[in-house]
């Protein structure tokens, strides 16, 4: 068991899935390839920093970057759970920032190497408030969210723009992962992506149902 817990929830956080790549303006706009399946990878539960906090840019990086995403929250375990009945296994819903040492990444992608520093070191997993997850009230391929720099908008996205939508993401990790209750499931950030720096107010939203606001601190 994790010794975090998911804000508004009662569970622990277990495994941190993030995926890339999941919007075709943001794959294009890092000059990456639309993939033919979702590409994954994690964070570690260290990374994780709560609303209200502060994002700190490491020392070893001088290009971290915001990805907002919408986060779900697996209610119960699973192993091949079709798609048809992924809904079933999300029990909350909210919003995330995937932050990025995007000059980290970039090296370790040109050497062909793991994205682990780039993607996982300390407050690099934001997480927001969290609801519960309705299939009935709340339509997964139909999500406004958004992000605000200093009060400026830098990104906006909508689900319904996923090359891999969240029902698909759930079922096709659950073929490599059994998926348990906690585990966190980012997917994926629109285009928008940018720097923070020193100072900055970052805040983000999903429409009606959670919001995220983290001052940006230096190391
Ligand atoms: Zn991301």
């Amino acid at each position: 068991m994790g010794n975090k817990i998911i804000p508004t929830t009662q569970l622990y956080i277990e495994n941190i899935f993030c995926i890339g790549r999941n919007y075709a303006l943001h794959a294009k706009e890092l000059n990456n390839p639309i993939p033919e399946a979702p590409v994954v990878f994690l964070k570690p539960t260290s990374s994780v920093v709560y609303s209200g906090e502060s994002f700190v840019i490491p020392n070893f990086s001088s290009r971290a970057d915001h990805e907002v995403e919408v986060v779900v929250v697996v209610g119960k375990s699973g192993k091949n759970i079709e798609v048809s009945k992924a809904c079933e296994y999300i029990s909350h819903i909210g919003i995330g920032i995937d932050f990025t040492a995007r000059d980290t990444q970039s090296l370790a992608k040109s050497q062909g190497l793991p994205w682990s520093i780039a993607k996982g070191a300390d407050t690099f997993c934001g997480l927001g408030s969290f609801q519960p997850f309705d299939s009935k009230a709340i339509d997964l391929k139909n999500l406004n969210f958004s992000l605000s720099v200093n009060g400026e908008r830098r990104q906006e996205g909508n689900t319904r723009d996923m090359l891999f939508p969240i029902e698909s993401l759930v079922a096709y990790l659950s073929t490599i992962f059994t998926l348990s209750p906690g585990d966190l499931i980012f997917t994926g950030t629109p285009e928008g992506v940018g720097p923070l720096n020193e100072g900055d107010l970052v805040s983000a939203k999903l429409e009606k149902l959670s919001t995220l606001s983290l001052s940006v601190k230096k190391a």
